[in-house]
């Protein structure tokens, strides 16, 4: 017979680890089903890291509600966790007449999403926020608490937590087909199938797919691309805000950011593509961004680049994030989170719960929840276990640097293989670590980490 839960929550990105998370803080039994071989892995990894205020979304959606309080309830879970995010407020520049005269709607607009520290600054102020901004800003829209975060460690974190709470993670189970029947539903599986009461979608980039297997045929995902470059941590001292320019119809636009690795990013691109896999870059999109960052901010680009790469936002024919619980047939859709998931995850998955308790599914909160787990710092801006002189003394190995651009120790690597969702690979190690993640990519030390992969996780 094939486990049997209450909830089967499909996708292990932000959004499903979330609401899995949540979930396993009620009654419950859940299963967090991913088609990878990964928590992580979709686009919950590639990302522009920002925790948006959801100052510019559109007032009166779902998505603007979902925003804010994600921003805050991120923030909250970001203290125990140890997320490392840095409040580096943003600055919105004005380069021409138009987008100067836009300014007062982006601020009214901002403060119709509840919103309120948004102020309109001159062309002076603009360049006291960033001095090595390119020629010709005429004015700014501040807004003081946008902040940079980690996207691994959030994705890492809420998934943790919900298999700490209980929930069972079922990496390498992508869901094909399913079976209904009269009280549960048969999930079939590449791994078997996995039978529960509800099932809840949150399969990002594939939700159509998996709305179709439920008879549904209510929208399209079409993935739209974003590349971004990111130069050397040289050139962090560049800028310290988050330099955003005044949205269009079609996204956020080009932004220069600090990351919270100690790196600047430039990007992303925005273009519907067919292809749900397509996360290389391409020279038109890089060339795209070279000539944006030009007029941006031209000193940047004299510094180095350390890596390029691409993310796949789930955009769909639909103008709001499209969350909705079939209560006949104990389904929930969570669809269409294109650009703030990172942020509304938390938020998103609180909605959940309560829309499944509305829908009938009975469930009452758990007393003894274990705390949120203390997760590994990544951020450049707050002591890291090589700086930390009590920590190697109590465990050489934290002193043992193997990654020597990114100061990732033999400590960390070890932790990450014995975690409570251990890395099963290179690259779920530079998520949990940032080994590899720094100018060489791996050149120098990818042998090393591999050995620390082979000796600590053999059977994978
Ligand atoms: C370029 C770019 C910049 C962005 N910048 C920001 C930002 O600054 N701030 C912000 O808040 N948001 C940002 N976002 C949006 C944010 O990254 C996403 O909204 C969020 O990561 C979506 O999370 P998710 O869990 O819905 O999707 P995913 O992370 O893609 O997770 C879905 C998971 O479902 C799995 N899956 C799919 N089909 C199946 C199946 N059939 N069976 C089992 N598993 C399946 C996938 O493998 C995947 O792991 C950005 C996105 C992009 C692309």
């Amino acid at each position: 017979m094939s486990p049997r839960y209450d909830v089967a929550v499909i996708g292990a990105g932000i959004v499903g680890s979330a609401i899995a998370r949540e979930l396993s803080g009620q009654n419950l039994t859940v299963a967090l089903l991913e088609a990878r071989d990964d928590v992580g892995d979709g686009t919950s990894k590639a990302n522009t890291a920002i925790l948006h205020t959801g100052f510019d979304a559109t007032p009166g959606t779902l998505e603007s509600e979902l925003v804010r309080r994600g921003h805050h309830l991120l923030t909250e879970y970001a203290g125990p966790t140890g997320i490392p995010i840095e409040h580096t407020g943003a600055i919105l520049v004005a380069w021409d007449d138009e987008q100067l005269a836009a300014l007062p709607t982006l601020r009214d607009k901002a403060e119709a999403n509840g919103y309120h520290h948004c102020e309109i600054v001159g062309a002076a102020a603009v360049y006291d926020a960033v001095p090595n901004l390119g020629h010709g800003a005429l004015g700014g829209l501040t807004v003081p608490d946008e902040s940079i975060i980690c996207t691994w460690t959030v994705n890492l974190a809420l998934a943790t937590d919900a298999v700490n709470r209980g929930a069972t993670l079922l990496t390498r189970h992508r869901v094909t087909g399913i079976e209904e029947h009269e009280s549960t539903t048969a999930l079939h599986t590449e791994s078997g199938p996995v039978t529960a009461r509800w099932v809840v979608n949150a399969a990002g980039l594939g939700a159509d797919h998996v709305d179709a297997l439920f008879g549904h045929s209510r929208f399209t995902v079409t993935p739209r691309r974003g590349e971004l470059i990111v130069y050397d941590k040289l050139a962090r001292r560049l800028v310290d805000t988050i330099v955003l320019p005044v949205p269009t119809s079609r996204g956020k636009g080009v932004l220069v950011s600090p990351t919270i690795y100690g790196n600047v990013m430039l990007g992303p691109t925005s273009e519907d593509i067919e292809d749900r896999a397509a996360t290389a870059t391409t020279e038109k999109g890089l060339a795209f961004l070279l000539e944006k960052g030009r007029a941006l901010m031209p000193r940047l680009l004299d510094e180095e680049v350390t890596a390029t790469y691409a993310g796949l936002r789930a955009a769909i024919d639909h103008s709001d994030y499209l969350i909705d619980a079939d209560e006949a047939r104990r389904y929930l859709l969570v669809g269409g989170i294109r650009s703030t998931g990172l942020t509304a995850g938390m938020a998103i998955a609180e909605h959940v719960l309560g829309t499944l308790a509305e829908a009938g599914l009975d469930m009452a909160p758990r007393a003894n929840l274990p705390e949120p787990p203390r997760m590994p710092n990544l951020g450049e801006a707050f002591i890291r276990p090589y700086q930390d002189d009590a920590r190697i003394a109590a465990d050489p190995e934290y002193g043992a640097i193997v990654c020597f651009c990114e100061r990732v120790t033999a400590g960390e690597l070890r932790d990450a293989c014995r975690s409570t969702i251990p890395a099963g690979g290179l690259e779920g190690l530079r998520r949990r670590t940032r080994v590899m993640n720094g100018r060489c990519q791996g050149f120098y030390c990818g042998a090393e980490v591999q050995a620390v992969l082979d000796r600590e996780v053999p059977a994978r």
